[in-house]
Parts: C-alpha cells; sequence; structure tokens
C-alpha cells in the first residue's frame, strides 16, 4: 500500500475578503471547512482544518464568490 500524496496546492483563505457567507462549505467534498469565529469583532471567516487531507481540487476557490480563497502551491519548486 503506497502513502497518499499530499495535494500539489492548498487552498489559502483572506480574512480580509472572507466575508462569512459558508459558500465554500459545503464545495468541499471531503468537509475540511467550516465557519470559525474570529477577531474581537466576533466576524465568522472559513477555516481550513486538516489541510493533510486536502485533495487541491480547488473547487472551494472556484465557488468563492468573493475571491477570498486562492490556491496556493504546498511547495515551491526549486529555484534555478
Ligand atoms: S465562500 Fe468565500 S467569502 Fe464565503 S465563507 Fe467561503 S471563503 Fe468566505
Ligand atoms: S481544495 Fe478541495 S478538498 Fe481542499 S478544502 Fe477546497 S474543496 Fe476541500
Amino acid at each position: 500500500m503506497t502513502a497518499p500524496r499530499p495535494s500539489p496546492a492548498l487552498p489559502r483563505i483572506d480574512p480580509g475578503r472572507c466575508t462569512g457567507c459558508g459558500w465554500c462549505v459545503p464545495t468541499c467534498h471531503v468537509h475540511l471547512l467550516s465557519l470559525q469565529v474570529s477577531g474581537p469583532e466576533g466576524r465568522k471567516t472559513s477555516t481550513l482544518r486538516d489541510p493533510q487531507d486536502c485533495t487541491g481540487c480547488a473547487k472551494c476557490a472556484v465557488r468563492c464568490p468573493f475571491d477570498a480563497i486562492a490556491m496556493v502551491r504546498r511547495r515551491s519548486p526549486p529555484q534555478g
């Protein structure tokens, strides 16, 4: 049995852009996204948990109507 390969990219959620609308939450087929209260104002923002289980499918990033989710590479390829 081979170990699962980590996805090449992970979603990065920008809390400044996230409105807490929650649209991304049901989009994740492996249930890694949830709304969490953060900051002194008690705003809700989307949060990724268990990033090792993320498949990198980018469905959450595509779904977000506010461009709050960007897919970023886990590791940059060697430079030069
Ligand atoms: S869809 Fe976008 S704005 Fe809405 S909760 Fe998810 S990350 Fe935040
Ligand atoms: S990239 Fe896919 S698996 Fe990862 S959090 Fe977004 S919807 Fe879920």
